[in-house]
């Protein structure tokens, strides 16, 4: 297959260029590089069958010749960069994915939507199974992203039943991995950058919030398996062991033996506080569920960091 995969350059569009490139598959990455980094695939150049295209996908996409697939994974994705970039995050999320699937109906591709945890919002069911419609502030710094991507929901929703496109609706909770940007201000990286600097970690609120890590290997492998099916509603992909911010930081204190300590910070606006993925559908309709555990998942992304501030 020839495959398009938007926001390539980015966190999980890398790691997503080199699982279809060793798959055999030729990749198409394409990226505006506002968050992504040529770091992050330049081990992929030289390789066969993969081309880097820098361009702004809310504008048309222009890909000649064939395209079997497009995967839209671009936009910024923490929460301090979608505030940073609040139009942008709109924008792609919107036009972006109407550009990206007007290309896919145009070339006779499928159809993924990278969509996220966040259209829950601060949700009250808890945990999240698919079927709950999540309560989101559309007005507050995080609807952003939040609405945006739930825009994005209902266009690959209304391309599906009204084109007939073969589409795709994942629904990513917190991910980590080697290739997060040290500075992108979540957790995970925020944590051990700090670790590694041997400063205290910075919690936002008092740490009763709750999240569910999900190492990125993990991550692809269910997208790929969703991409296997024919299962065309979103499904949950995440990692359902829920721990409040605390005992993460607690954890990241014990695994990297750290006395550094703590320090308290206020809690930013609309911060959801619980966040745990129902991985019913997952599981049954795609044999899935997360293998790699927090502590392994945290060394190996550890290692990255440390050669990254050493560069
Ligand atoms: N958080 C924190 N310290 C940090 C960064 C984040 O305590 O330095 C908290 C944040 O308030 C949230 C959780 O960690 O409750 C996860 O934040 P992240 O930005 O990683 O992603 P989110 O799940 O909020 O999209």
């Amino acid at each position: 297959m020839r495959v398009l995969i938007t926001g390539g350059a980015g966190f999980i569009g890398s790691h997503l260029c080199e699982r279809f490139l060793n798959d055999g598959h030729d990749v198409i990455c394409m990226d505006n590089l506002l968050t992504g980094k040529m770091e992050n695939i330049a081990h992929l150049f030289g390789k066969d069958g993969f081309v880097f295209v820098k361009q702004d996908v809310t504008n048309f996409i222009h890909v000649p010749g064939p395209v079997d697939a497009v995967r839209h994974f671009a936009s910024p994705a923490s929460p301090v960069d979608y505030m940073r970039y609040p139009i942008q995050t709109l924008k792609v999320g919107s036009l972006g994915t109407h550009k990206a699937l007007g290309l896919a109906k145009e070339k006779g591709a499928t159809f993924l939507l990278a969509s996220t945890s966040e259209v829950y919002g601060d949700p009250l069911v808890h945990p999240q199974p698919e079927s709950y419609w999540g309560n989101v502030n559309p007005i507050g710094p995080r609807g952003v992203y939040d609405e945006a991507k739930r825009f994005g929901e209902a266009i690959t929703m209304a391309y599906h039943r009204y084109h007939g496109l073969d589409t795709r609706i994942v629904r990513i909770f917190n991910t980590f991995g080697p290739r997060m940007r040290i500075g992108d201000g979540r957790v995970v990286p925020a944590f051990l950058s700090q670790i590694l600097r041997n400063e205290p970690l910075s919690l936002y609120g008092d740490g009763s919030q709750t999240r569910s890590f999900c190492y990125v290997s993990d991550l692809v492998e269910g997208i790929v398996r969703l991409l296997g099916s024919t299962c065309s509603d979103p499904v949950n992909i995440g990692n359902p062991e829920e721990h409040t911010i605390l005992e993460f930081a607690e954890i990241v204190l014990r695994i990297f033996d750290s006395k550094a300590g703590m320090t308290f910070l206020p809690l930013p606006q609309d911060d959801p506080k619980v966040r745990r993925p129902d991985i019913t559908q997952a599981k049954e309709l795609l044999g899935w569920s997360p293998a790699v555990s927090l502590e392994d998942g945290l060394m190996a992304t550890c290692d990255y960091f440390r050669a990254e501030i050493n560069r």
